[in-house]
Order: structure tokens, then sequence, then C-alpha cells
């Protein structure tokens, strides 16, 4: 029998399958050790044949008594080489924790403490000066407990003291990591809707993907938790994603009470001997329900059920970082290989998936109304040109102060929420709100400060910049935006008394950070939230009734094709966390823009008038879903050979255009950020069409590793996300 291995190196030199000949057998999936060149390295046993033609060199050893790549993660890992360009060896790895590779695993184990004497002996042993060492005999579990708990509580001493007695007797217990053990689950079994009955029986029903458009509070989770019910009940499991892990403890916590330990979590905030413990759990299938962030879409489960993928629509399921992959279409590989329901939930579901329901492609199932059976929140537009113009330059409007205000006095709560993603500044008319946008994309324009144009993202097209607003003669423009820092500042000002409280990425560096704030937040510690997208996701405070948005346009100018609707899902979302329970809630969306259609949509809750407005513009535009965009970015040390590699590629492309009408734009230009650590950046972008998708992308990869001169890496993206 012949092995084909993959060896655990990521480079496309030596990424393919290499034949070995081994004198034991071996299944496919195992871990082994092998020759390679004059060194041993780990690989993976990804297939066999009955003979090869070359001299093959023995497998040294298999590294672990279990299998922990399973037949379809190697499916899978053909199928990502194939049609993404992402090695073997980067996509077993996904596949694996890290802690796997490399031998570098160690089981837990911890002191644990227990009795060895009896209570009345003990006491006379201890004698009356010892309070601490006393108290513990008093309190200890009759079952025992862990030395560090002990430790915690009575002082390292008491608990020396009596192990030296022989009071207490000292094992080792082996431990599995419990990540967040802290929530135990929350179990409140509710009676479902007659809505969230048919949903979850339309899901059920379909053999193939559902798109479930629920409003904020419609219940979906519950939706989500019967149907995992129903597929555990056949015997299968389950995948459930979630957007980010500051979201993970809510629904873990509900997860766990409804399922228990059978519950397995990966999300890539865990250390590596937590991911470890909890993949191993989901790999013998001790937990059929898999909770987690993007990663977890490779989780190790067999004979899956459903996969469920909450909040669609967010962006944290495009990876940012190589690989890139995209979150969906591993789940649809998944949900194929398993013939299985794949579910993307959200009530504001990206265009590209309502885009598909609408062809027909999905099915769409609709909740929308929420649960508690109330009123989505009264969402109000505040036009901020009018606030300067009455001579109110706070960056609070006199309507949303008094909302405030009147919250606090109520014993509520309020969050306000500031956007403060993307990097480049845009310019903008304070005294308007005019913002230039391209004459050939229709994208906002994105300012330049070291040549002071104004250039677009897509197309590269460079613009002088304005002294003087073209729409109404102002000569103020800016470029500035606040922070959640000055937000908070202003907040104490004008309110010294009430308490508030910070989240972004400057707040929650540390691990369990994000949890604490939000927490206490939940707690009722503070009366304000002061955040960026971070709390705009998936949480339910019961006693918010006010959300304010300031500056609700500056996502609308992202230097982003999606800008519009990302604006319209922030919106939605941030508006979907007052009132969630009893009491009624109310929004207030600050802006300087306040005709703007992402806005009349968005307060009326009305998803598909603006998914048709929004799609007919794509469509006018020639931009996904009515065409694929593919990115090469192409950096170098060396800015000479990076621009030749762009040239080359450029010419490559054009010559693809002439031949072939699939590919109908291309652009080449340099990156919107032009240096990074000391890297040159090119980029190409090209536009095909949806049709000629299968087609060209493979072509496209293939010429873009075609160029790769040594000192010139090259990225392709497709739809790219976020562009730098
Ligand atoms: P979504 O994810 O759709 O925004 P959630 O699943 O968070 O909504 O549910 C919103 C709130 O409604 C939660 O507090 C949940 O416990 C509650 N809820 C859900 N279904 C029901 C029901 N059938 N009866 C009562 N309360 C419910
Ligand atoms: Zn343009």
């Amino acid at each position: 029998m012949i092995y084909q291995v993959i060896v655990d190196i990521s480079n496309s030199s030596v990424d393919r399958v290499f034949d070995y000949s081994c004198p034991f057998a071996i299944e496919e999936g195992s871990r082994v050790k092998v020759p390679f060149g004059n060194r041993t390295l780990e690989g993976i046993v990804i297939g066999t044949k009955q003979s090869t033609d070359i001299k093959t060199k023995d497998i040294i050893a298999k590294l672990d008594d279990f299998t922990p790549v399973i037949p379809e993660m190697i499916e899978l890992s053909r199928y990502l080489k194939a049609n993404c360009n992402i090695r073997y060896a980067d996509s077993l790895r996904l596949c694996m924790p890290a802690k796997l590779r490399g031998g570098r695993v160690r089981e837990l184990s911890r002191g644990f403490l227990k009795l060895d004497v009896d209570k009345e002996i003990a006491r006379g042993l201890i004698g009356k000066n010892a309070p601490k060492q006393l108290a513990l005999l008093e309190e200890i579990q009759p079952e025992g407990e862990f030395e560090s708990v002990l430790v915690g509580r009575f002082g390292q001493s008491a608990v020396k003291g009596l192990v030296a007695k022989g009071i207490l007797n000292k094992t080792q217990m082996q431990v599995k990591r419990k990540p967040l053990k802290n929530l135990e689950g929350q179990s409140k079994k509710v009676q479902l809707s007659d809505l969230q009955i048919s949903a979850v029986n339309e899901i059920y029903d379909n053999i193939g993907t559902t798109v479930l458009h629920g409003v904020t509070g419609s219940g979906k989770t519950e939706v989500y938790m019967a149907v995992i019910e129903r597929v555990l009940s056949e015997g299968k499991s389950a995948i459930m994603l979630v957007p980010e892990i500051s979201l993970t403890p809510q629904m873990l916590n509900v997860f766990r009470g409804r399922f228990g330990d059978n519950v397995g979590l990966l999300h890539s905030g865990m250390s590596d001997g937590e991911r470890y413990d909890e993949w191993m759990k989901i790999l013998t299938k001790e937990a059929k329900v898999v909770l987690g962030a993007r990663s977890a879409i490779f989780a190790p489960v067999e004979n899956v059920g459903v996969i469920i993928i909450d909040e669609e629509h967010d962006g944290s399921y495009v990876s940012d970082s190589n690989p890139r992959y995209h979150t969906h279409e591993i789940a649809e590989f998944r949900r194929k290989y398993n013939n299985c329901r794949l579910v993307l939930g959200s009530a504001t579901p990206s265009l590209d998936t309502y885009y598909k329901a609408m062809n027909g492609e999905y099915k769409l199932v609709k909740m929308m109304t929420r649960a508690n059976k109330r009123a989505m929140p009264q969402m109000e537009i505040i036009d901020m040109r009018k606030e300067i113009r009455a001579g109110n330059i706070n960056m609070f409007s006199r309507r949303l102060l008094a909302e405030l205000d009147k919250t606090i006095k109520a014993g509520n709560q309020a969050m306000i929420y500031i956007n403060r993603r993307g990097f480049a500044s845009f310019l903008r008319c304070k005294a308007c709100g005019y913002v230039p946008h391209c004459t050939d994309c229709e994208v906002s324009l994105t300012y330049h400060k070291e040549d002071n144009r104004l250039k677009c993202h897509y197309c590269g097209k460079e613009f002088y910049n304005l002294d003087v607003c073209p729409q109404c003669g102002n000569e103020k423009l800016s470029y500035g935006r606040i922070g959640t820092e000055t937000v908070m500042e202003e907040l104490n000002k004008i309110f010294p008394d009430v308490k508030v409280l910070r989240l972004d990425n400057d707040t929650t560096s540390s691990k369990d950070s994000t949890a604490q704030i939000l927490s206490a937040f939940s707690a009722g510690e503070a009366q304000i939230l002061v955040g960026t997208q971070m709390i705009v996701k998936g949480h339910d405070f019961s006693n918010v009734t006010l959300v304010g948005v300031l500056d609700a346009d500056l996502s609308l100018y992202y230097s982003d094709y999606r800008s519009n609707e990302l604006t319209f899902q922030q919106i939605t979302q941030v508006a979907g966390r007052a009132g969630r329970d009893d009491k009624e809630g109310s929004v207030i969306i600050q802006t300087y823009n306040p005709a703007h259609y992402v806005f009349r949509f968005a307060r009326q809750y009305d998803y598909e008038g603006f998914y048709d407005k929004e799609s007919n513009m794509r469509e006018t535009t020639s931009f996904p879903p009515y065409s694929k965009i593919i990115r090469i970015l192409l950096k170098s040390e060396n800015e000479e050979k990076a621009l030749i590699s762009a040239r080359k590629c450029y010419s490559r492309m054009r010559e693809i255009k002439e031949e072939n009408t699939g590919l109908f734009r291309v652009q080449a230009m340099r990156a919107p950020v032009k240096r990074i650590s000391n890297e040159y950046r090119f980029q190409v972008v090209i536009w095909l069409r949806i049709q000629s998708e299968k087609e060209l992308v493979p072509r496209i990869y293939a010429e873009a590793d075609k160029l790769n001169d040594k000192s010139v890496v090259t990225f392709v993206e497709v739809n790219p996300v976020n562009m730098r």
C-alpha cells in the first residue's frame, strides 16, 4: 500500500501529495512523521493507492492514537485547493488545534485534596491557634476539592499545614479545561410562538439552504435551538456559528442551559489548551453541538444535521488574514457533503444572500414581529446640519440629550453607538453634508493626506482636493471624526453623576474584559454604555430603552461598494438593542445626510424596500451580486519589482478581457494604503460576470501564481471586504 501524504509546510512549491510506503497499516486522516529531504516532518495521510512509479521512503511513525482529520475535511481541503487557491497544508491546519501540531499537547492535571482523617480527631490535631486550618476543616466538601480553590479561600499555609499533618490527602486529578466555566448555563424554557414553530418546521423540512429573515428580537435563538434539538434526536450533530467572541458568552449561556455538556466551544479567543480539550470533546463525539466563531466551521463533527450561521451578514465570516476564506462557502460545502440543512439567520441579510433567496436558490423564511409582541422601537432621524444652524455645535443633538436625561431619570439604560471602523478619512462639508463620490463607481472618495488628493479605491481615479463645497459654497470642509473617548468625556461633563462604560477595541485587549464590561452593564452598574461595532451585535439587555447613534453617516463613506448596506445593517442592528423586554424602546439617529434612502428605509424597518433600491443600484453599476470583483494584491519591499509585476498582471488581464467577455473591467493602481510594514503595494482589480465565474476564477488564480517573482508576494481576494 502507498500512502499519500501532505507535509506540514505552508509553501506552494511543496504543497502537493507525496508518496510514502509503510511497514504497518495507517488510516487516512492520521498524522504521521515522515522523512523529507534531509529532515523529518509532520504530515497528514490523505489517501492511499496500490502502487507508484517513484522509489518511496517509509513513514517513520504514526503520531496519535486517534485520527484527527475526518474524511470530510480531507475532501474539503481538496475542494479548497481546487477552487479557492488554498494550500493543502493551510486547510489541514485549520482543521486541527495548534497544540496538536509539533507535539505540544499537555493534558492538564490539578492537585485535589480530600479529608483523610475523621473530623473529631483532626480537630484535636490542629489545636486552637490555627483558625484558618480549623475553618478549612469545617468547610471542605466531603467529596474533596481542588487545591487551588482551597488555597484561594484559606491561604497557602493553612493548606500546607493540613497536608503536612496528614489530615488532607493530596492526589493529582486529570481535568478538562472548560472555557468560561463560570457560565453554567441559564435555562429559561419558553413556549414557542406559532411563528417560531412554523419557522422551525420550514427549516427542518428543507434539506438545503434556508434564509431566516427575522427582525431583531424575533426570537431566532429559540428557533435555532429547536431545530438543533430535532437534529440531535435523530442522532445527528449540529454546528452553530456566531460572529464574534464578545457575543459568545451570552449564546454559550443559553446553549449550555439547553444542551449542557453536549456543547463544544471553539473560538480563537480561547487558550491553546482549552481549544484542544474542546476540539477533542467534539472529535470523540462527547459534544455533538459545536458553538463557535468563524473557525468552528472546521470542527471535526461527523454526521451533521444542521449548520447555522447566526448574523450571517457579519463581516467576521470572511477571514481577513491568510488563508482567506468565506465561511458561507465552506458551510455550503459541508451542507452538500452531509446532505443536511444550512440556515443563514439575520435581521439584515447580506445583499448576496437575499439575492439568492429572491432567485429561488435559497428558501426564505420570515419572522417579522418581536417575540415579546411589542412594536419595533421608534426611530427618529435628527438632522445635524439644523443643529449647527441653531447654534448647537455639541456632538449631541438637543433631542438626544433630552432623551438621555429622561431615560436616566426613569432608571433605565442607554447605549450610544459610534462607528469608528475604517482607516482612511473622507471629506465632508459641515454645512450641507456633501461628500464627493467617484464619477465612475459611485463609492465615496478617500482623502489621501500625503498628496492632498481624493481617490477612488476601486478604479484608482484621482481628483483634486476641494477647498470649497461645490454644493453650497461653504469653506468649512472637515476630515475629522469623533472617538468613543471624546464621547465619554463629554457625557461625564454633561451628566457628572451618571456612570458611563466604554466598549471598543482599546478597552477589550485582555481576554475576558469584553465579557466583564458587558456583564457590568447588564447588572446595571452603569446607566450608559458607549461603544463601537462591538455593542451592535446580538446583545440582549432588558433594561435598555434608548439607543443613540452618533454620526450615522460615517459608514456611508467607507470606500466600499457595500457602504450603504453596511450602514443599513448597523443602524438596524443597534436599534434592535432597545426595548427588548417589557419596556418600550426608542432610537435616535444623528446624521448630516437625513434624506439618504438608507435612513428612510431603516427608520421604517423596511428591509425589502432597501433591498430593492440597493440591488437596483448594484445592477446599474455592475457591482456584486451582479458581478464578482477580484483583487490581486502585489507586495514587495522593492517598489520597482512590485510595479513591474502589477504591470505584467494588468496586461495579462487585459488580454483575457479581449478574448473573454466574462471579464469586463480591469483597473490597476497603487493599493489604498501604498506601503505597509516596508512593503510597497499595488493592486489589479477585475470585474467578472457571474456566469463566467466558474471558468475564470481558477484561471485568474493560475495567472497570479505564474507572476510569482520571488521578491513579490501575490494575494488574490474574491469580493474583497475592507480593501486597504
Ligand atoms: P433575535 O436573535 O431574533 O434578535 P433573541 O433570540 O435574542 O432574538 O430573542 C429575543 C428575546 O425574546 C429573548 O430575550 C428571548 O428569550 C425572548 N423570546 C424568544 N422566544 C420567546 C417566546 N416564544 N416567548 C417569550 N419570549 C421569547
Ligand atoms: Zn471609481
